[in-house]
């Protein structure tokens, strides 16, 4: 067997430790709308996605509000592997300009804060009428750069985690549910 058709989360030959389950993420994505929605009354935000990690975060939180959107993407580079390089590069802007607009910023994880933080002030630059940040998961133990996003699914313990849209180089990403990558030993992966 391949890993491209392998069974959710058995990439690495065995199942990996779930961290939050499909069932629990759904229930929050859709409190989350609900929220989000009652924010946006009237107005039609644009939802930044933060590629690659939040595209899935994103897909069913979209289809979770009541209120219009428009969707937009930003690809920010900050990771290789599991330790973050410090620096963050625009590799993909938006399509789009953004002045007198409400812009939701969605992310997959917010972990030293720096993406977030950067893609803040890039879009904060451009005269938004709002700006605020939601993402699936923080982990505010790991924080460097102070970023307090408006909303969280969940807050999370230090541990890497993949699934549902968050990848290990490439991998992973189709897990319905978030699970712990910790135990992966990776030496001799490319
Ligand atoms: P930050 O800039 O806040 O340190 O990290 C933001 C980005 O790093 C996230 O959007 C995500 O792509 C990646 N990242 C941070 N923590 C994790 C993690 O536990 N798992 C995965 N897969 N990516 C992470």
């Amino acid at each position: 067997m391949t890993l491209a058709n392998a069974p959710a989360g058995e990439e690495s030959g065995a199942p990996l430790p779930t961290v939050i389950s499909a069932d629990a993420i759904s229930r929050r994505v859709r409190e989350l709308g609900v929220e989000i929605s009652a924010a946006y009354t009237d107005r039609e935000p644009v939802l930044v996605l933060v590629l690659h990690g939040a595209f899935i975060f994103a897909a069913d939180l979209a289809r979770a509000l009541t209120a219009g959107y428009q969707v937009e993407s930003l690809a920010l580079a900050s990771y290789h592997g599991r330790e973050s390089s410090g620096q963050v590069q625009v590799v993909k802007d938006l399509g789009c300009e953004i002045a007198g607009r409400d812009v939701l910023i969605v992310e997959d994880i917010v972990d030293t804060g720096r993406t977030a933080a950067a893609a803040l002030a890039l879009l904060e630059s451009r005269d938004p009428r709002s700006i605020e940040v939601v993402a699936l998961l923080d982990k505010p133990s790991r924080r460097v750069i102070e970023v307090n996003p408006r909303w969280v699914g969940f807050e999370i313990e230090d541990v890497f985690v993949v699934g549902y849209g968050l990848d290990l180089d490439g991998r992973f990403r189709g897990l319905p549910y978030i699970a712990s990558a910790d135990a992966l030993d990776l030496k001799g992966d490319s």
